[in-house]
């Protein structure tokens, strides 16, 4: 039981540090407490998304798995921060990507 308690922790503090470190830094002062001000599309990318499919048996036991891939879009915006420690206005490159 502590032992599951243990990996909930982990993969809290895991999710946390994973959202912070994927927050704009700032240039100036290196703190991460930037806000948004304005995002600008600059451009998109065709993509491929790597699937895998599996099919089982009525015990769960994988039978077959199938690869194949799917059509996606890669879209690149400038994102305009302000820094709330030192009002440094700074512009990051950033990235979704989404299936279509
Ligand atoms: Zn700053």
């Amino acid at each position: 039981m502590e032992f599951i308690i243990c990996g909930i922790v982990v993969l809290i503090a895991i999710a946390i540090l994973a959202a912070y470190l994927s927050k704009a830094k700032c240039p100036r002062c290196r703190k991460r407490t930037a806000t948004q001000l304005s995002s600008r599309k600059t451009g998109s990318t065709r993509i491929s998304f790597k699937k895998k499919d599996t099919v089982t048996n009525g015990s769960g036991k994988v039978i077959r798995t199938r690869h194949y891939t799917r059509p996606g879009i890669r879209t690149y915006y400038d994102v305009t921060y302000k820094c709330n420690a030192c009002g440094e206005v700074f512009v990051r490159e950033e990235t979704t990507e989404c299936e279509i």
